[in-house]
C-alpha cells in the first residue's frame, strides 16, 4: 500500500506564494535541512503531519472553478516519495501544480518536472557556501543540479534568495545574481529576512533594496525585492 502524504497544514487561498495565480498552499511535513531563518521549522519534522492527500483532495473537490491550483510547499514537499503521486493525482482533479523546493532532491525532481507548471526554487547561496545557510555538508551541488533540471525542462520558474546580512554579503549576492542570469534564470526574488516565525537564532536585521549591488536587477526579465 502506499504510503499516505505527511501534511503540516493547507492554506485554502494565496496569491503570493504561486505569482499571478490564486492557490491553495499544501505544507508538507519533512525537511533534512536546518536553515537558521526557516519559518515553518516546526515542519523540519515528518511527526509534524496532520492531514493526509485524502484531506487534500477531499477540499479539493470543493474548490472547482475557485483556485487555479495547488503549490506544494513544506518543510520540503520533494522529501516524501507520496509527492509524485498526489501531483499527478491534483492534476487528474483538473487543478494546476506548483512546487516550492530548495532542491535538494535532485532525483525526485527529475521525477516531478513532468507533472509541474511552475516552481518556486531556493537559491540560498554561492554553490560553494551553501552548508552556511542549510547547515548540512555538500548541498549546493544537489541544488546546482535541480537548477540545471529545471532549466532543461522549460517549466515556468522562479529562483529566490532569502537574505539575512550575517549570512550572505553583497559579494555573495552579486555571485548568485550573476550564477543564475548566466544560466539563464530570467525571474530572480531576493527575500528580505524575517524574524517573526523563526526559532530566534539569528539577529533581528534586515537588509534594504540600497544594499544589492548595482547592475543585478537589470540582469533577469523579473526581478523583485521582497520585504517582510
Ligand atoms: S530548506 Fe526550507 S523548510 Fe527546510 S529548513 Fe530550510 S527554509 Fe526550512
Amino acid at each position: 500500500m502506499a504510503e499516505h502524504l505527511l501534511i503540516g497544514g493547507i492554506t485554502p487561498f494565496s496569491t503570493v506564494d504561486w505569482p499571478g495565480k490564486l492557490a491553495c498552499v499544501a505544507f508538507l511535513a519533512g525537511c533534512p535541512w536546518r536553515c537558521p531563518y526557516c519559518q515553518n521549522h516546526a515542519l523540519q519534522s515528518f511527526g509534524a503531519a496532520t492531514l493526509d492527500e485524502r484531506d487534500l483532495y477531499g477540499f479539493l473537490e470543493a474548490r472547482h472553478g475557485l483556485l487555479d491550483g495547488v503549490v506544494f510547499s513544506g518543510g520540503e514537499p520533494l522529501a516524501q516519495a507520496a509527492t509524485i503521486d498526489a501531483m499527478r493525482h491534483v492534476r487528474e482533479l483538473g487543478f494546476q501544480v506548483g512546487l516550492h523546493t530548495c532542491g535538494c532532491y535532485p532525483g525526485r525532481l527529475a521525477d516531478a518536472l513532468p507533472l509541474v507548471d511552475w516552481v518556486g526554487l531556493d537559491v540560498k547561496a554561492p554553490w560553494d557556501a551553501y552548508e552556511r545557510v542549510a547547515r548540512v555538508a555538500a548541498t549546493g551541488e544537489l541544488v546546482r543540479r535541480s537548477l540545471e533540471l529545471i532549466l532543461e525542462s522549460g517549466v515556468d520558474m522562479e529562483a529566490r534568495t532569502t537574505w539575512h546580512p550575517h549570512l550572505l554579503s553583497p559579494e555573495d549576492i552579486a555571485t548568485i545574481g550573476h550564477d543564475l542570469a548566466g544560466r539563464g534564470v530570467r525571474t530572480w526574488a531576493i527575500q528580505a529576512y524575517r524574524h517573526a516565525g523563526t526559532t530566534g537564532e539569528l539577529a533581528d536585521e534586515t537588509v534594504y533594496p540600497s544594499e544589492v549591488p548595482a547592475g543585478l536587477a537589470e540582469l533577469f526579465e523579473t526581478y523583485e525585492f521582497r520585504r517582510a
